[in-house]
């Protein structure tokens, strides 16, 4: 017998999205990919190195299980310099990405029954992660009709006596809206715990993103490489957390994990301490592609309500086509070869929306916005 909660775990659309056009490319179809939230660009050279050098070194036996010390001090320094927020080792634990951070931390926070509250549209995983972990999930919708901002007027109005965690991810996946400082503020204001997902600070184009570190220490940071430093599929990624959590999720770590890869570890240091020039390189190249698409949608008559302030993704509202997300995904995937996500994936309110992604080269974007063009011709 499965178990419910491998029954009841949902697929995420975009992965499903992706295996089709994976399929129609293996059967010799050219496909526009502009459905993953993946960094075109690869890492920077010197981390490349770092990754070989440590692993000429032996670094590729398990490590502690909190991260080796050089890397959790590279996070704390970081943390000082972009913020000017204090934070000591002990309470950074490494981890294979945001994904297995999301799973420990709600797994040391959630009892059955517990609510969690979370922004819509949201990251499909959030809901699916609370529920695997016992907890309830209750969607604060955003508004569609302003662009989906972060609105915590909007946000604390759902918090009742149950609510035992807040959940923040700003800039946002898949809007790319960002939280201003009051309305962080005025979420630590709320006395709930916080998880705040910070994986796309640093992809930010004008005013950069607020850690939640700045108002208050209890609360739980995650952060990682894939998205900034083009490193998905290394795998590492941090949590920040309270004091008092950090022995409980060593050893949840511990026995789940074991360790982050070691030799990705070493390469983390590079990755932060080394000269930064790639982030600003990539985050020009984000900005280009991001005023060529809001402008091309535009003209195709699916206008933003408001322009995203950071990560790389663009959710449209297409009604004006008659049709929902999904069946002009998947129309526009089997006719025009263009993979976008259906908006669905990412919460009810956003079912006449699709996702795109520009992390992918602006010559394939143009190439994507002329097949669009042609098919709704
Ligand atoms: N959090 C958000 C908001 C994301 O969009 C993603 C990936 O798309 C992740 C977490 C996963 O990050 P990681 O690669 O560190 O597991």
């Amino acid at each position: 017998m499965i178990s419910r909660r491998a029954r009841e775990i949902g697929s995420f659309l975009a992965m499903e999205l992706l295996d089709k056009a994976r399929q129609l490319e293996a059967a010799g179809r050219d496909i526009v990919h502009m459905e993953l939230g993946e960094p075109d660009r690869p890492p920077p050279p010197e981390v490349v190195d770092a990754a070989y050098s440590a692993l000429e070194e032996g670094y590729s036996t398990y490590t502690p299980t909190q991260g080796i010390a050089e890397l959790r001090e590279a996070i704390a320094r970081f943390y000082q310099r972009e913020y000017g927020v204090s934070v000591s080792p002990g309470r950074i634990i490494v981890t294979m990405g945001v994904s297995p951070a999301l799973f420990l931390v709600f797994g040391a926070l959630l009892e059955t029954g517990d609510e969690v509250l979370i922004h819509e549209p949201y990251y499909p995983p959030y809901p699916q992660c609370v529920r695997f972990m016992g907890g309830r999930v209750r969607c604060v919708k955003l508004d569609p009709g302003a662009g989906f901002p972060i609105d915590a007027e909007r946000l604390l109005t759902e918090v009742n006596a149950d609510t035992r965690v807040i959940l923040v991810n700003s800039p946002s996946n898949p809007t790319g809206m960002m939280a201003d400082r009051e309305a962080l503020k005025a979420v630590v204001d709320a006395g709930k715990m916080i998880v705040s997902d910070e994986i796309y600070h640093r992809i930010t184009y004008g005013t950069g993103a607020a850690s939640m570190l700045e108002f208050t220490d209890d609360c739980f940071v995650l952060n990682g490489f894939s998205k900034v430093y083009g490193m998905t599929g290394w795998r590492l990624g941090w949590i920040i957390c309270p004091e008092r959590f950090a022995a409980p999720l060593h050893r949840i770590h511990q026995n789940f994990f074991l360790s982050a890869n070691s030799f990705v570890q070493r390469a983390g240091v590079s990755a932060l301490d080394g000269p930064q020039a790639y982030v600003d390189e990539t985050l020009e190249i984000y900005d280009r592609r991001r005023r060529y698409l809001i402008g091309e949608l535009g003209r195709l008559g699916w206008r933003l309500a408001s322009e995203p302030q950071g990560a790389f993704y663009l959710l449209a509202d297409v009604s004006s086509t008659g049709m929902d997300g999904m069946t002009l995904a998947e129309r526009l995937l089997d006719e025009a070869g263009v993979a976008v996500t259906p908006g669905v994936d990412f919460g009810e309110i956003a079912t006449n929306f699709i996702r795109f992604s520009y992390a992918t080269a602006i010559e394939r974007i143009e190439e994507g916005v002329r097949r669009i063009e042609g098919w709704l011709r």
